[in-house]
């Protein structure tokens, strides 16, 4: 049984136009290298257009995993490397065959020709290995036009590269190469999947979550952390913003406690990101709203709530529902964190009756008479920790070019 010894990488077509190709292509090469790292032995090339791992015995599926995270990256596939002589590629091009998840009925074989001294044309070799498949393999035909599998062939100038499975990437654009944003993190479903999507857009996160310690406990804020940690495989280290929330909602609270204060309560959190944002050179905030899930995210309260701050704010679930949003925390193993207990800092003083209907007109009529809130929110930010999450056995990037 041979098992692969290289993996081909794929990047999509975005990458490869236009004038950003060069920063896109290493801005992936350098995510390869970050998840590649537990992997001293594994190298990255590039050869004949295209970029491909060299494994050196280090083990597929394990790679495969954390290529699965490298964003920007649209497909791979695992293949084995021949002497350039026919027995050794028909040999592989059988693995290639067998080693497919589903019994193919149907395959059909491709052949490259980079080396031009091979003595075979690309039309023998198709002839030569296909016809060996049909032998090997009883019960499968050839189909030229919808085969079940295709059995590439490349023959280069010192060995041939055969492969044929094709294994899903994240795809998206590759990190931050559309910008930075701060994601509003709490501990609930919505707002790691939003970070999620709005990272796999290319934007690059740093995290905020408002705690009210000591109302709200060190585990919730643990919660934030774990959370976090689960977006670092497709991230590397993110930065955390850890803001104590408990002396804005205090005063605010103090000054007025009617159907209102959800709503003064989120400007006042937005306007704390928008500080940190310009402090940190992000260029919009990223939420986890979704049109209609609490009182909160009627599209009037998102109008008064987002007119607090300049910067956009993208909220990539705005129009998906509860379901797609559960099956995406699935699939970066956020859900089971998220659904765990935690109390939120908004909870803390909670009005019996929260306005869906908020008027701007009177929010900034209670906001001006609270002439020491512009203050309240600085000190907020001054009294913010900031702290990194360690993407596991990170290193510093390796520069490629
Ligand atoms: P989530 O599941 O993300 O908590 P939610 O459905 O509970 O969202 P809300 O509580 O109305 O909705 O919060 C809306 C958004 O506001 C969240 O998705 C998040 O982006 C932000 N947010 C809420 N609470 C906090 C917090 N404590 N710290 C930082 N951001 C928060
Ligand atoms: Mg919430």
């Amino acid at each position: 049984m041979m098992k692969p010894d290289v993996i081909v990488l794929r990047f999509g077509e975005l990458t490869l136009k236009g004038k950003n190709r060069h920063r896109f292509e290493k801005t992936i090469f350098d995510q390869v290298v970050r998840v590649m790292q537990p992997f001293p032995t594994v190298s990255l090339s590039k050869e004949y257009g295209r970029v491909y791992l060299r494994l050196n015995g280090e083990p597929y599926a394990a790679i495969a995993d954390r290529l699965k995270k490298v964003l920007g990256l649209s497909s791979f596939s695992p293949a084995y490397t021949a002497p350039l002589d026919v027995d050794s590629i028909r040999t592989a091009a059988v693995q290639a065959v067998q080693s497919a998840q589903t019994a193919p009925h149907t395959f059909k074989v491709s052949v490259r020709r980079v080396n031009k001294s091979f003595p075979h044309d690309s039309q023998e070799m198709n002839q030569l290995v296909g016809g060996h498949v049909l032998r090997a393999i009883p019960g499968l035909k050839v189909d030229v036009s919808r085969p079940d599998i295709e059995v590439k062939i490349e023959l280069r100038e010192e060995r041939a590269l055969i492969f044929s499975q094709v294994v899903e990437g994240a795809g998206g654009f590759p990190l931050g190469s559309n910008g930075k944003a701060m994601l509003m993190l709490s501990g609930g479903i919505d707002s790691p999947v939003a970070g999620f999507l709005a990272m796999r857009q290319g934007v690059q996160l740093e995290a905020v979550h408002f705690h009210s310690y000591p109302y709200t406990s060190e585990r919730s804020q643990q919660k934030v952390k774990d959370l976090l940690a689960k977006l670092t495989p497709y991230a590397g280290d993110i930065k955390l913003h850890m803001v104590p929330f408990t002396g804005v909602q205090t005063k605010i609270h103090q000054a007025y406690r009617d159907n209102l204060l959800i709503t003064l309560l989120r400007r006042a959190m937005f306007r704390i990101t928008e500080k940190l944002a310009e402090a940190h050179n992000a260029s919009a905030i990223v939420t986890g709203e979704s049109l209609g899930q609490v009182a909160s995210q009627t599209l009037s309260s998102m109008n008064v709530i987002g007119r607090a701050v300049e910067l956009p704010v993208l909220q990539p679930l705005i129009c998906m529902e509860k379901q797609q949003i559960i099956r995406i925390a699935e699939s970066i193993d956020t859900f089971k964190i998220s659904i765990l207990p935690h109390e939120d800092c908004c909870t803390l003083f909670l009005p019996p009756s929260p306005s869906t209907n908020p008027n701007l007109r009177v929010v900034e009529k209670i906001e001006r008479s609270m002439d020491w809130l512009d203050e309240e929110l600085n000190e907020a930010v001054r009294q913010t920790e900031s702290l990194w999450i360690k993407a596991e056995g990170e290193q510093l990037f390796t520069n490629f070019f």
